[in-house]
């Protein structure tokens, strides 16, 4: 990774975009470290990074609401410059029967993935394609490869993450921006901290590997698909998922 590459990492306050902020900034990169209601975790990131010599912002927006998005964006922008690696890893995760999905969950869920990446890309593409260079990391994950019972709406909206990844990609390449997305596995965050015991032997039994990954698993792909070690990876889905989907 070049030093000093700007880099906008959504959902940073905890979990996988926690830890992948933490690696683009110890590698050197500065980076707009994103929350929503745990920015004060956010800034404890950003306080501790800074003490160790990295560049950071702690930033707060709803990736839901367009002029929040923009604002974000234009303080980075001020602060460093345009965005060179945006990662939208924002996301929020639910359990339902299809039949109990109310309009209000469907709304959301596509609200936060969908839509919210589809504003952070709006909000970084038109600086991207003038300076003919940036790249784009979404993550989606395998229950958007394989559906997922009981996920309808989550699995629904995160093969969309995937359509859009591939399309921008196509629309994109002439430009010399990447677009890739990463689909992980049963990783170890908060979102999956109320699954009871069977339903992690469950999953463990169906993971060859048979461990739950870590965000840092994740955050060394994401790493790499904004690394010059990637420059020819497009339009593609890394599932790193410890054998779950082969
Ligand atoms: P997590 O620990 O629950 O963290 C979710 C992050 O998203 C938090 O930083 C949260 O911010 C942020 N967020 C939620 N809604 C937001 C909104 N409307 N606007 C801005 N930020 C918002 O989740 P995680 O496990 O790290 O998941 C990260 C990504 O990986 C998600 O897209 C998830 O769907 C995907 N994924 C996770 C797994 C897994 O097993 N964990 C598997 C496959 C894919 P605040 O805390 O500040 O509100």
């Amino acid at each position: 990774m070049k030093r000093d590459t700007v880099v906008l990492v959504t959902g940073a306050s905890r979990g996988i975009g926690r830890e992948t902020a933490r690696q683009f900034a110890l590698a050197g990169c500065r980076v707009g470290i994103q929350a929503l209601n745990r920015y004060d975790l956010a800034e404890q990131l950003a306080g501790e990074l800074s003490q160790a010599g990295c560049q950071v912002l702690a930033l707060q927006a709803d990736v839901r609401d367009r002029s929040q998005v923009d604002a974000m964006v234009a303080r980075l922008c001020q602060s460093w410059g345009p965005v060179d690696v945006l990662v939208n890893n924002a996301g929020i995760a639910q359990q339902k029967l299809f039949t109990d999905i109310s309009e209000q969950d469907w709304d959301l869920m596509f609200a936060v993935h969908v839509k919210g990446t589809f504003h952070c890309c709006q909000a970084v593409i038109p600086d991207m394609v003038r300076r003919q260079a940036g790249k784009i990391i979404n993550v989606s994950s395998i229950w958007g490869l394989t559906g997922a019972s009981c996920e309808v709406h989550y699995a629904a909206a995160k093969a969309a993450v995937i359509g859009l990844t591939k399309s921008l990609a196509k629309e994109l390449g002439p430009s010399h921006i990447q677009v890739n997305c990463v689909a992980p596995g049963v990783i170890e965050t908060d979102m999956i901290a109320g699954l009871d015991e069977p339903g992690r032997n469950e999953l463990l039994v169906q993971t060859p590997l048979g461990v739950m990954g870590s965000p840092a698993d994740i955050a060394h792909t994401i790493c790499f698909l904004a690394s010059d070690k990637a420059a020819f990876i497009t339009g593609q889905v890394i599932s790193p998922n410890g054998g779950f989907l082969i």
